[in-house]
């Protein structure tokens, strides 16, 4: 191993490589074996990060794990990120090389970061990430009283799923209050990350943030028009099938109107029980990749040693990821498993990445694994529909007949529930970074807010309920720290469903399709993945309307 005396948290053990690379004239000959050197020590650094994040994830109360991963995050990624930048100038100033055709989306993603990137502007996105942390503190650290007992939001989440009407009302006024009794603070730090936004985008030399974080997510494949093809797409096709939904909810439950306390409780009485404890899990989700694909089913095999931490315990962090070894070639899956259909949900979904990854990493450069990720979407979405059919215990899965038919149902209308949303959240920040004027205040945002809840939230009596509507986007968090990305999984969904929809008539060519896409990593723009995958990149009327009626056509045959 050329690189065996680095020890990733001394970064002097690391700069002589990187002077190494800096210091070798590029020429013809050996551009590619450069970028392979260069290649190869990222991995290394990318191998560290994940292991140490790892490491304070599984326990958050080892303290040694926390020295190191913050010696990690505050010493050696900043110098990791100034030898990326040396490097990466140093192959664009390369003018004679030409690219093999995997690197060509590669080198275009490497001279759209050099041409955005401003010395002026590191300290003001430093400033930003601080305010991002400081909403995700205030809002993390938000609690409510419930029976005498302090609970966390997560928690009082799922008062909403109880049968009595009055405690959920209650549950959903409290933590409405909670988030209410922070309404100022919230606007002023929302204020001031939209100013900050504004000067970067400046100092960059773009007339708004929007076309500057275009450039940023390397989203080179669609427009924004196409965003606004996607909500009018979305506001005919899906609003109309999700208030359908949301009638049929209230008419189920005895209410009318439906009110937003209401959309969580389950139908059909218990909530579903698929395992006792992870290893059931586990296996359980292992019979269902082997139905999907042997393949797949075998790269899942590979992590069952050592790479996945299912189980909910005491001092493990919250929710769920899949990231990924790239020098041992290994994804890892890291969720809180306490028993729910949640829980299969999310293990298919991450399972999906991990596939995409074990395909992705043939490539030989590590910045060609994964995709964008409108794509890594797909690769995940796409998993938990594949793995639909096999939800029912004679195929291998969880569930008795009737109730892997709910289970799949759910899922369904989940998807129709999520696209409204996803378009209220898309369309607020284009009027936000765009439209709206200079001296923008925080009554204008709710107001926007509003027009836009009123134009794709239809189904769900909001009609007294006005400050609680107007400042739903004080409650979502990538409207804080990571502004335009949510879009991203709508287009997934679309793609996604694509897959799913080839698979109802020949699975093995729909999952051959997939496989064929993801083994493509990075290396090919999104309409090309989407077709690689049997799927077309669009987002129009015909497109999305076509798919509503898929789902409405399972959703009939299931809930017969
Ligand atoms: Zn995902």
């Amino acid at each position: 191993m050329p690189y065996s005396d680095i020890n990733p948290l001394d970064w002097s053990t690391v700069q002589p490589h990187v002077d190494a690379l800096l210091a070798t004239e590029l020429g013809r000959d050996n551009a590619e074996s450069w970028l392979q050197r260069w290649s190869d020590l990222t991995a290394i650094l990318h191998e560290s990060r994940s292991q140490i994040y790892r490491e304070v994830s599984e326990n958050t109360a080892d303290e040694e794990a926390e020295k190191r991963f913050l010696l990690f995050v505050e010493q050696i990624m900043p110098q990791a990120k100034i030898a990326a930048q040396a490097l990466k100038s140093k192959l664009l100033a390369f003018e004679d090389y030409t690219p093999q055709a995997d690197a060509v989306m590669m080198m275009k993603r490497f001279r759209t970061e050099a041409s955005i990137f401003r010395e002026e502007n590191v300290p003001l996105q430093s400033e930003l990430v601080k305010l991002g942390n400081e909403y995700e503190k205030l809002v993390g650290g938000m609690t409510i009283e419930w029976e005498g007992k302090e609970e966390t939001m997560p928690q009082a989440t799922l008062h909403l799923r109880e049968k009595d009407r009055a405690a959920r009302e209650k549950a959903w006024r409290l933590m409405m209050a909670r988030f209410g009794a922070e309404r100022d603070r919230l606007n002023e730090l929302y204020l001031q990350m939209l100013s900050l936004r504004r000067q970067v985008a400046k100092n960059a030399g773009f007339d708004n943030y929007r076309d500057y974080q275009w450039k940023e997510f390397a989203r080179f494949d669609y427009t924004p028009d196409d965003c606004f093809t996607f909500h009018d797409a979305i506001e005919h096709e899906v609003v109309p099938r999700a208030a359908q939904l949301y009638a049929e909810r209230a008419e189920k439950l005895g209410l009318d109107p439906l009110s937003p306390w209401d959309t969580e409780v389950d139908l059909h009485g218990e909530p579903l029980h698929p395992f006792e404890d992870a290893a059931e899990l586990e296996e359980g989700c292992y019979r269902i990749f082997q139905q999907v694909d042997p393949v797949l089913a075998e790269y899942f095999t590979a992590m069952r040693d050592g790479f996945l931490d299912l189980a909910s315990r005491p001092n493990k962090a919250p929710g769920g990821f899949c990231s990924s070894f790239p020098v041992r070639r290994k994804p890892y899956i890291f969720m809180n498993a306490v028993g729910t259909h949640r829980d299969v949900g999310t293990l298919l979904h991450e399972g999906g990445h991990a596939f995409h990854f074990m395909e992705s990493s043939q490539q030989p450069l590590i910045w060609n694994y994964g995709s964008p990720m409108e794509f890594c979407e797909v690769a995940s979405m796409a998993m938990e529909l594949l793995s639909a059919p096999y939800l029912e215990k004679s195929n291998g899965g969880f569930y008795e007949e009737a109730d892997a038919r709910r289970a799949h149902a759910e899922q369904l209308h989940g998807i129709v529930r999520f696209l409204p949303y996803m378009a209220v959240v898309d369309a607020f920040q284009h009027w936000v970074y765009v439209d709206a004027p200079q001296d923008v205040a925080a009554a204008d945002l709710d107001a926007k807010w509003s027009e836009l809840w009123n134009r794709f939230m239809v189904g769900i009596d909001y009609s007294s309920l006005q400050a609680e509507k107007e400042t739903g986007w004080h409650r979502k968090e990538h409207i804080f720290s990571v502004p335009f990305y949510y879009i991203e999984y709508g287009l997934a969904q679309l793609g996604a469903l694509q897959v799913w929809r080839n698979a109802l008539t020949d699975q093995s060519q729909s999952v051959a399709d997939y496989r064929a896409a993801l083994v493509l990593g990075d290396t090919r723009p999104l309409p090309e993945l989407f077709s690689a995958a049997g799927a077309t990149f669009a987002f129009d009327r015909e497109t999305v309307g076509d798919l509503m009626t898929l789902i409405f056509e399972k959703l009939a045959e299931l809930e017969r």
